[in-house]
């Protein structure tokens, strides 16, 4: 089996919501949003498909790495491919990012589940069949009725455990948000939601990534009091020494990186150095679901628990292929947003989950997204 063809394209669909000066979705009127979709062909017509946003899989990265490492090649030899895309890394002046070859590399996995008539969880050799979510909030805004106050949050924490949640991550403020950052906003609203769920329902925050140690300590501390999960960067994840520091002096469990660069490689620093009690990998972030892999075993290791970062399926695939993940992240969640209602270029949810809690692993082939190919093919605007 050879592969034949790489392909990318840009399709639009319509969303709610809308991105502030510093990246974070919140809701937002309906837009017409882009997404890309990159889709491996193998000699056979077998295909395999990811999405990933379209700058990462723009036609320089397919036409400069993706086709000359993939075409000609067995798509089921992915450590081999996959160690060749990461080879011209070094050299692609940045251009070829860990999310592009995270993209390329989940492609290869669904082609692979496509062929074999396997969900790539089935393929990768499954833990569970279904996985406990937690509920993972948009950053806070300044929206009446949204993420406005620590009370908004306080009823949408008991809206959540109503859904089924048994688990509820924050985000709270960020700039541009006019009073952000400031810790004890976020320790007030970690008190809200703690008052309104009960000491049944697991709690994690992830705040304001660039706090000082000291504020960081601080959150730390009162999170403690609350008998919240884990705490989750605070801190510029660049500073390992920071991560360590804070890690030996707080008893909640510090967990990380995600947003660092670096793959596994950086995973197994921050374990060596203690700068973390939980290790975090997203199939994205870290380049693929192979590298998520290594990360996880390698926290597996060390007796510690890896936390796999973000939603969708490469992601979800991994949380049932191991054993040290405690959750899935299901969001992000909002009150003025129906997560329950796939996006249109999907036929069903890929993460589905039951009022108990539990998302349930997809039983078809690949990664198990329900792809609407036909509505794809009517909103494509480019193809490469
Ligand atoms: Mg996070």
């Amino acid at each position: 089996m050879k592969i034949e063809k790489v392909e990318g394209r840009v399709f639009t669909y319509p969303a709610k919501r809308s991105v502030d000066s510093a990246g974070h979705a919140h809701p937002g009127p309906e837009i017409q949003a882009s997404m890309g979709m990159v889709t491996i062909t193998a000699d056979d017509g077998t295909q395999g498909h990811a999405f990933a946003l379209p700058e990462i899989i723009r036609a320089h990265v397919l036409n400069a790495f993706a086709r000359k490492v993939l075409i000609g090649q067995d798509p089921f030899d992915r450590e081999r491919l996959w160690q060749e895309l990461e080879h011209w890394q070094r050299g692609s002046q940045g251009q070829l990012t860990d999310r592009a070859l995270g993209a390329f590399e989940s492609a290869l996995w669904d082609l692979a589940g496509r062929k074999l008539g396997l969900p790539v969880h089935k393929l990768i050799g499954s833990y569970r069949e279904k996985v406990p979510a937690y509920g993972s909030t948009m950053c806070g805004d300044e929206l009446e009725g949204g993420l406005k106050t620590p009370e908004d949050y306080g009823r949408f924490g008991e809206k959540l455990v109503k859904r089924g949640y048994k688990a509820i991550k924050l985000h709270t403020w960020m700039p541009p948000v006019s009073f952000a950052p400031d810790p004890r906003m976020d320790v007030k609203a970690c008190a809200a939601v703690r008052e309104a769920v009960g000491p049944d329902i697991a709690l994690m925050l992830d705040g304001y990534h660039w706090y000082s140690r000291t504020d960081a300590l601080y959150i730390g501390r009162e999170l403690q009091k609350l008998d919240f999960a884990w705490f989750e960067e605070p801190m510029n994840e660049q500073s390992t020494a920071s991560y360590a520091w804070l890690s030996e002096q707080l008893d909640i469990p510090v967990i990380g990186p995600e947003s660092l660069a670096g793959k596994h490689f950086s995973r197994a620093d921050w374990v060596t150095a203690k700068a973390c009690d939980i290790l975090r990998a997203g199939v994205p972030g870290v380049g693929g679901i192979g590298p998520c892999l290594k990360a996880a075993h390698l926290a597996e290791s060390f007796g510690m628990d890896c936390e796999v970062h973000g939603n969708g399926a490469a992601n979800l695939a991994v949380t049932a292929a191991i054993k040290n993940c405690r959750w899935y992240e299901r969001g992000l969640l909002h009150p003025f947003l129906d997560y329950d209602v796939p996006p249109a270029y999907l036929n069903s949810l890929v993460d589905p989950m039951d009022e108990e809690g539990f998302v349930h692993l997809p039983t078809r082939p690949g990664l198990g997204e329900d792809i609407n190919f036909e509505y794809i093919e009517a909103h494509t605007t480019s193809r490469y």
